[in-house]
């Protein structure tokens, strides 16, 4: 398969039939709700049915595409879940983990806005498709493709207060006016596009017609658009959020989660809203140790939101996919900002957010040469006279932004999203999972016996996920549940007991060998007797959401 691919939904729809045709037992397809438009919001289930159903088993979670033009993630999702398919039965581990464990994936949460991104005139809309919060064009400019070219470059007109002038680097480039430089040739730049109410004098910047942003929607601390644009007229007020709040909601087996967006190759993880120091400590240790870990594999450096991506030092970010699901749900949850143009024409270190406000104009030519190396041809278009219908002699030319900083071109796609794949292994091999370490049955007298059972959590992370999620009471402790037959009868012991929950290893991710304590708290014991005539069958279930299911019989003799 070619991975240096974006797929329209039409290949993506035609793709996930194929699969679901050649591999029926190991993944399921399932439209967990329509988008505004219509659209079916697939989620693939990748799991080996015959070793039981996808809520008897712990889960990965894996998103894309919740941005509309952010379809890198979606080729990224579609290779995990190929590679997935096609390693089973070859390769040990993925084996192992499509036996005893599930991943969820949605390889593109937002059909609507990748369907108008990859459009022969393309709209780059922030998520969903549908008007918000009026019905009416704000005054002021729209971004589109004005001229037919199927791209939505850049307008630039010459102004004697432009802030802008052409670059002593390389003449296609723009550059800043400095703060004392007077009586050269200025220039104003736009984004190619129409104005709404233009009254040929004032350009003013419109807020795009489709103002949602559906990663502010969710439940996590949401906020009116007067505080947080985009977010919705109320929480899950959006199809496509609701789809997935509803779907997670009622599978309390998932315990890590992936979004998959772009761009700044970085992996980010919660808060957006709060400081380390107001976290829960625990979850802290094990957030970062396993961020360190997707760093190793990956390349991506992994940061709070908080800390080291707001969009403003001022300002936070509210209901937003990561912090609901880890606030609320108490699962693990990452964003990972596929690509990053400047890091990959040799920019080290650069600071993402502050880049963009600030950085030494020779930069912007060595990512112009990168571009020229390595991109398509159309990657920057030279400035050519257009005659626009309301501002007159402009030019069009620039960034094609679509294929080059917020989507890899097209060669770089497979080799961007293939790093992530072994990393999301990784998260498979770290999930909690119930097995027994001990089932014994000793025969006391003729028709009395004595059960011992000992439950174990052979997994990294204990049944309750996190110390968030016990804090929410978002994940039930373990219960075994014990099926006497009629005429058999416990004489100590209960048919109902709460094992509590087990522990895995990562609360003893602070332990030095030289003080080396590791207890078996990742196991727990219970016993019954049962009078009962020899031959009786017993049925034994040992009960999770978190970390699996498991179904026994056993027969007293
Ligand atoms: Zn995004």
């Amino acid at each position: 398969m070619n991975f240096n691919h974006y797929f329209t939904n039409d290949e993506l729809f035609k793709l996930l039939d194929e699969w679901v045709a050649t591999y029926p037992d190991l993944i399921q397809k399932v439209s967990i709700g329509n988008s505004h438009e219509g659209r079916s919001i697939w989620l693939l289930t990748l799991t080996n049915r015959a070793t039981g159903t996808d809520l008897d088993k712990p889960a990965v979670w894996i998103d894309a595409n919740i941005h509309a033009t952010e379809i890198t993630g979606t080729t990224s999702a579609l290779y995990i879940a190929y590679h997935l398919l096609n390693g089973y039965g070859n390769d040990e581990k993925i084996t192992r983990q499509l036996d005893q464990s599930v991943y969820y994936i949605v390889p593109r949460v937002n059909p609507d806005g990748a369907e108008w991104a990859m459009a022969a005139t393309p709209r780059y809309v922030r998520s969903g498709v549908r008007p918000y919060p009026w019905e009416e064009k704000e005054e002021g400019l729209l971004s589109q493709d004005i001229n037919g070219d199927g791209k939505i470059l850049q307008m630039r007109f010459q102004d004697p207060n432009g802030d802008w002038k052409v670059s002593s680097l390389d003449p296609r480039m723009m550059e800043k006016r400095t703060l004392d430089e007077m009586n050269g040739t200025y220039y104003r730049l736009l984004s190619e596009g129409l104005l709404e109410d233009y009254d040929g004098y004032l350009v003013k910047i419109a807020r795009p017609l489709e103002g949602l942003d559906f990663n502010r929607n969710f439940p996590f601390q949401w906020r009116t658009e007067g505080e947080q644009q985009g977010a919705g007229p109320y929480p899950t007020s959006e199809t496509e959020v609701r789809a997935l709040v509803n779907f997670i909601i009622e599978h309390p087996n998932i315990n890590i989660a992936i979004t998959f967006h772009t761009f700044s190759r970085v992996i980010l993880r919660p808060y957006s809203t709060k400081s380390d120091d107001d976290m829960n400590t625990d979850d802290l240790w094990v957030f970062k140790k396993i961020g360190e870990l997707g760093t190793k594999i990956t390349g991506y450096r992994c940061v709070s939101t908080f800390h080291d991506f707001k969009y403003h030092p001022k300002e936070v970010t509210t209901g937003a996919f990561d912090d609901w699901m880890y606030d609320h749900m108490g699962i693990f949850t990452y964003t990972i900002e596929l690509w990053d143009l400047p890091t990959e024409a040799g920019i080290k270190d650069r600071k993402w957010i502050e880049w963009w406000r600030d950085h030494p104009h020779d930069e912007d030519f060595q990512i112009l040469k990168w571009a020229d190396e390595h991109a398509a041809p159309d990657a920057y278009m030279e400035w050519k006279p257009y005659n626009h219908p309301q501002l007159g002699k402009v030019e069009l030319g620039g960034w094609n932004n679509m294929y080059t900083w917020r989507n890899p071109p097209l060669d770089f796609v497979e080799s961007e999203v293939k790093k992530h794949y072994p990393f999301m292994l990784s998260l498979g091999e770290m999930l909690p999972h119930l097995a027994i370490h001990t089932l014994e049955i000793n025969k006391i007298s003729h028709n009395k016996f004595h059960l011992n059972l000992v439950v174990e959590n052979s997994g990294f992370l204990p049944s309750y996920t996190s110390q968030q999620s016990k804090t929410r009471q978002a994940s039930r402790p373990v219960r075994v549940e014990l099926d006497v037959p009629e005429g058999a009868k416990l004489t100590s012991g209960k048919h109902r007991e709460e094992l509590g929950h087990l522990e895995g290893r990562s609360n003893k991710l602070d332990v030095a060998a030289n003080y080396g304590e590791s207890p078996t708290d990742n196991r727990a014991r219970l016993e019954w007797v049962i009078e009962a005539s020899p031959g009786t069958k017993i049925g034994i279930k040992v009960l999770s959401e978190r970390a699996g299911r498991i179904n026994r019989e056993v027969i007293l003799q």
